[in-house]
């Protein structure tokens, strides 16, 4: 870590001890969050129910930022993607996503936000962007938290859906992941309900067994992509580690304990994964797990030569679902831009910032 540690990077109770070692009332830990969380406001000097030698403390010790923003791109459908410079100049991407009521069915109002875990990732999945760059760091639980944060007082509108869907495999980050999550539910924090947030896995079973054991009720999603082991090694080198028998006890096991539908989620590639065996293997996986289906047209990624389904083929594959009794939709033309958006911006990232010294910014 460089320097001080932000203070999106503590909870209540590491706040409170903080400031019992200094002989503060345990009271001020939550005035302090109501400044930082409450009105979106960390700036110290600025919390005016803080005594003044306690705000300098404040400042000498933690940051009031971690990440800072370098770059927002709109898109045709109003999405909006955020590039945040971290304080040792890494880059992180994160998506907010609008009223869009045919995503995941979610009702009109919901804003979802796409947020990063990872500088990179280390999985290498074929067909993504995140793994093809590679992996550089974790995130700390404050610049996953962060991110939400600086979204919202930049926008003036809170968020209410998390999907962590953006850089990096949150499973592999598990201890940061757990404690962000915790910071974005709790009362004294974020404020957004469990079950607004979604963790996205490539499929890492001993981590969703034990996320399964957290009390939390947040959703899960599993990057399928192959409905067999000879498929999704090609595309996925974590099968190889975890393979799908022992992917799908570990789902079995996660729905069970959560009383909770999961979601799969399936990029349609062409040639690769979208031919009728593998809509029937994958409807025989949904349905022993009782799983909802997403299926994702495969989004270009500059550089591999993988290609997206024809729309007809695309309907075929959901046809097969459907008939054998999946719940089963496809993210089309919003869904297209969103897809862009996460888990593959890196490349782009990596892109612009040759191409307009973005590196220099820190
Ligand atoms: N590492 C986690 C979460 C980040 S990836 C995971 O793999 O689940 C978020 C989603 O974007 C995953 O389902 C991933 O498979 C998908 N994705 C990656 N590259 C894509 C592409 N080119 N087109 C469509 N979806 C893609
Ligand atoms: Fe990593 Fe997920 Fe991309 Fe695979 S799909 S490389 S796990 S970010």
């Amino acid at each position: 870590m460089e320097g001080r540690p932000a203070i999106f990077d503590l909870s209540l109770d590491e706040l409170a001890s903080w400031l019992k070692e200094r002989k503060q009332p345990a009271y001020r830990a939550g005035q302090i969050f109501q400044w930082v969380y409450g009105k979106r406001m960390a700036d110290f000097g600025r919390m005016s129910n803080i005594p003044e030698s306690l705000r300098n403390e404040l400042q000498e010790h933690f940051r009031s930022a971690g990440l800072t923003k370098v770059r927002q791109t709109g898109s045709a459908d109003s999405t909006l993607k955020f590039l945040f410079s971290l304080v040792d100049g890494n880059l992180v991407e994160t998506v907010l996503i609008p009223a869009s009521p045919d995503l995941y069915g979610l009702p009109a109002d919901r804003r979802t936000l796409c947020v990063s875990t990872q500088v990179g990732c280390a999985y290498g999945c074929k067909f993504c962007a995140s793994g093809l760059a590679g992996w550089s760091r974790n995130l700390r639980a404050g610049e996953i938290v962060e991110q939400i944060m600086q979204v919202e007082s930049d926008t003036g509108e809170k968020v209410n859906n998390i999907v962590f869907m953006g850089m990096g495999e949150p499973l592999a980050n598990y201890n940061h992941l757990l404690k962000a999550i915790t910071a974005i539910n709790a009362p004294w924090g974020a404020g957004i309900g469990a079950r607004h947030m979604t963790v996205s896995t490539s499929g890492l079973a001993p981590r969703i067994r034990e996320l399964a054991e957290q009390p939390l009720q947040v959703r899960l999603a599993i990057s399928l992509h192959g409905a067999t082991d000879e498929v999704r090694e090609k595309i996925m080198p974590v099968n190889r580690k975890y393979p799908l028998s022992e992917l799908m006890d570990a789902c079995a096991y996660y729905s069970g304990r959560k009383k909770q539908r999961i979601t799969f989620e399936f990029i349609l590639i062409e040639g690769v994964n979208d031919h009728a065996e593998q809509a029937e293997k994958l409807s025989g996986l949904a349905r022993r797990i009782g799983a909802k289906v997403n299926l994702i047209p495969y989004n270009k990624v500059h550089g591999l030569n993988w290609i997206r389904p024809s729309e007809q083929q695309q309907s075929a594959f959901l046809q097969i679902l459907r008939r054998r009794g999946v719940d089963a939709t496809i993210r089309r033309e919003k869904g297209h831009d969103i897809d862009a958006a996460c888990g593959q911006l890196r490349l782009q990232t990596l892109r612009y910032k040759s191409f307009a010294g973005i590196s220099e910014v820190r």
